[in-house]
């Protein structure tokens, strides 16, 4: 047999055989092995690691420069895998080393499953703790590409990292499990920091869950403030924004109720005010005169009478809720200006009811025209916000609002 018949033979016997699929040369099955190798893998890892912790072989923490074992299942979401773990005497406190700071299974909340995080806050880990501080500094990259947002100190409890995140599913179980729901971390509080990251689901868990709708932020403003605050507009429509306001309203938000306007300031408005200075251009407002309206893009002046709209909306529920109060006669009803809603002037009481307060004559001279009767004060109720439903520009250069 010559070598060129028995060259010949494999490629006729090839050519038999039934048609293979099609595919290039390059990636045959490299594809195959990467989706298969890993369940094989882990299904030996679990049952070895399973073998192990049931023989009575504890995990046990050998330096800070590697990761405690706790920290693997956490972050393959394998639940079975931490739950034996955790029965086997796993300790949740054991720390990493991050850039600084030492990192507890717990702080990976963001990065793991719902299920793993409530494991962890009954198997004692301390949900609402930011992460201690270590004099070293070294960084571990390869713990960094597990991690979906960067970690400093001020923002590493995990509560703080899930609502900043938009984890709505690991909020709920570590609430449930009893992180305090109205901690402040970083400034912000946690329903804060979930609507100035543009979470809507969790806002509206959280309001639901019964976080504080009025408490004021440290770093500044309140929860209604920061929906309709500009730094919100590309993350919410226009809709989702008055459908938070009335959740948080309904839910017990008080407008009247005082917070800073920023971190440093050292005096207390309230929410009407914070809108008001949150709306204007530091180089003070808009002029009316002159074509000021006309002169503007169709963005601007959209955004302008959005603005507008968000005000007086803001306005009415602050009349009603005062006028509320004044039937009571509550002295908080005192609190803010009857007619302007302003608690940033200097209040005078009504001479008549005393249980109302206007901050000038001016608002006064208003409230009488709308009210003729000295018997009693009229009810104010919410008027209707109707304004079709789209995203406020945020990057316009004569982003004015309403006067
Ligand atoms: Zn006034």
């Amino acid at each position: 047999m010559s070598s060129r018949q028995l060259s010949k033979r494999p490629r006729s016997s090839v050519q038999s055989t039934p048609r293979r699929l099609n595919r290039p040369r390059s990636t045959p099955s490299r594809f195959s092995l990467v989706c298969e190798r890993p369940c094989r893998a882990s299904e030996s890892f679990k049952n070895i690691i399973t073998l192990l912790l049931r023989v009575g072989i504890t995990e046990k923490q050998s330096s800070d420069e590697i990761p405690p074992l706790l920290f693997f299942p956490v972050l393959a979401k394998d639940e079975e895998i931490t739950r034996e773990m955790l029965l086997s005497g796993a300790e949740t406190s054991d720390c990493f080393l991050q850039d600084g700071i030492l990192l507890e299974a717990i702080t990976l909340s963001p990065e793991t499953t719902a299920d793993i995080t409530a494991m962890l806050v009954y198997s004692r880990a301390v949900a609402s703790r930011p992460a201690q501080i270590s004099s070293s500094k070294r960084i571990n990259k390869k713990v960094e590409l597990f991690l979906s947002q960067k970690i400093s100190r001020e923002c590493s409890s995990a509560l703080f990292r899930c609502a900043k995140g938009g984890h709505l599913a690991q909020c709920v179980s570590l609430i449930l499990s009893g992180s305090d729901i109205n901690e402040e971390f970083a400034g912000n509080t946690v329903l804060g920091v979930a609507i100035l990251n543009g979470h809507f689901e969790l806002v509206a868990e959280l309001i639901r869950l019964g976080a504080n709708c009025s408490s004021a932020q440290s770093s500044g403003g309140n929860p209604v403030g920061l929906v309709l605050h500009p730094a919100t507009d590309h993350l919410f429509t226009i809709t989702q924004k008055i459908e938070l306001v009335n959740l948080l309203v309904d839910s017990g938000a008080k407008i009247y109720s005082k917070c800073k306007l920023r971190q440093k300031s050292t005096s207390l408005i309230n929410t009407v005010d914070f809108i008001d200075k949150a709306f204007h251009p530091k180089y003070g407002k808009p002029p009316l005169r002159g074509g000021f309206f006309s002169e503007l893009s169709q963005d601007e002046k959209r955004n302008y009478l959005a603005r507008g709209e968000f005000q007086s909306y803001l306005l009415s529920i602050l009349k009603e809720q005062l006028t509320e109060l004044a039937h009571a006669k509550d002295p908080k009803a005192l609190s803010a200006c009857f007619e302007c809603g302003t608690a940033n002037k200097k209040l005078v009481p009504d001479s008549h009811f005393k249980v109302i307060a206007f901050c000038g004559s001016k608002c006064r001279k208003l409230f009488w025209r709308s009210n003729p009767s000295r018997t009693k004060i009229i009810s104010r109720k919410r008027r209707v916000f109707n304004f079709e439903p789209f995203f406020l520009q945020s990057n316009l250069i004569d982003n004015y609002s309403y006067n």
